[in-house]
């Protein structure tokens, strides 16, 4: 008999087809090994090539001198850094001058790399350089949310193979934000507790769902994942926003990423993946109803019809088994690749 499940923080429903359900190792996506190369000389984020992306906004260096991380304006951006986001209301128009930051953060000197084979303490550097462009940006009073996110992969939308991730500040607050902001307030409204504590709390305890669970943070398969795999990576303490993540938190975040990142790279190998950081708007940095995450989600199945007609999702893996699965995967061998 399928199941029904509902996402409590979306109230969204899911539909679990244990009819048809897949062995979590079905879902590897069978593809050519393609080797990339280390650098390639069109690459405007491969070292010597600087000059073919806009001027650097932040930089991270290796002790040998040499850039780690370095941010720089998206050449291609979505929203322009100059000017004041002004609304206009036009009988049935409402629009909003496209303002915004698009910053591109490059994870890496070497082109073939990821984070699932970088060192912790690079990958550290990574969520250093985001918490620090995070900060700066949410004072910027023309901002209203801040997204952090990753595509890695053609199949999550990347264009550019060369490691990297993106953040977008806009001008206003999406209606999917809002929406989930409304359904954490109402529940503390009604229970005076934060459902993300609670959530993680209720997991621990089971412990059915639970991948990792480290010092500061925790790793869990959702209750009710739209998609197989999908893993929310949450902060124990309960924070709002990103921006409030602590050095020790940071580095441990750091860890359990790239363990994560490393146990779908080894198990489902090497999938084309997004990931996203989902924080409270600066205006509710210390709201006691909403807690941040970073969100995981391998994109091993296609969005079709019916997911677009009815908002509603078909996962054929039960988070339980990839869950399972999941904690079966060694990833010592994985040693970290040296750039
Ligand atoms: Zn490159
Ligand atoms: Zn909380």
């Amino acid at each position: 008999m399928p199941e029904l499940r509902q996402n409590r923080f979306t109230k969204e429903w899911v539909i679990m087809a244990t009819e048809r359900a897949k062995r979590p190792e079905e879902m590897r996506v069978k593809r050519e090994a393609r080797p990339l190369s280390h650098y390639v000389e069109t690459c405007p984020f491969c070292p010597g090539n600087e000059h073919l992306a806009p001027p650097e906004i932040l930089r991270f260096s290796k002790p040998d001198g040499h850039w780690a991380v370095r941010v720089v304006p998206n050449k291609f951006a979505a929203l322009t850094r100059e000017g004041e986001p002004e609304w206009k209301i036009e009988r049935s128009r409402r629009t909003i001058r496209g303002v915004g930051i698009h910053d591109v953060i490059v994870e890496t000197p070497d082109h073939a790399l990821t984070i699932a084979l970088l060192p912790p303490e690079r990958v550290q550097t990574i969520l250093e350089c985001y918490r620090q462009r995070f900060r700066a940006v949410s004072q910027d009073p023309r901002v209203a949310h801040i997204t952090i996110f990753k595509n890695h992969g053609v199949a999550a939308g990347t264009s550019l193979e060369h490691p990297h991730s993106q953040m977008i500040a806009t001008p206003v607050i999406s209606s999917q934000v809002r929406q989930r902001l409304y359904e954490a307030l109402r529940h503390f409204d009604e229970f005076g507790e934060c459902m993300f504590c609670e959530m993680i709390e209720e997991e621990l305890a089971e412990n059915k769902r639970v991948v990792l669970a480290s010092e500061y943070f925790v790793a869990i398969e959702p209750f009710a994942s739209a998609t197989p795999f999908a893993t929310g990576i949450y902060p124990r303490r309960h924070m709002a926003s990103f921006g409030d993540v602590s050095d020790a938190e940071l580095s441990d975040l750091a860890r359990i990423l790239r363990t994560m990142l490393a146990m779908l790279y080894v198990g489902l190998d090497n999938p084309d993946f997004n990931y996203v950081i989902r924080t409270a708007p600066a205006e509710v940095a210390g709201a006691k109803y909403y807690h941040w995450y970073l969100s995981i989600i391998p994109r091993l199945t296609r969005v079709a019809g019916f997911e677009l007609g009815s908002g509603m999702f078909i996962n054929t893996v039960l988070p339980e088994q990839a869950t399972a699965f999941l904690r079966g995967i060694d990833v010592e061998p994985l040693a970290s690749a040296a750039d």
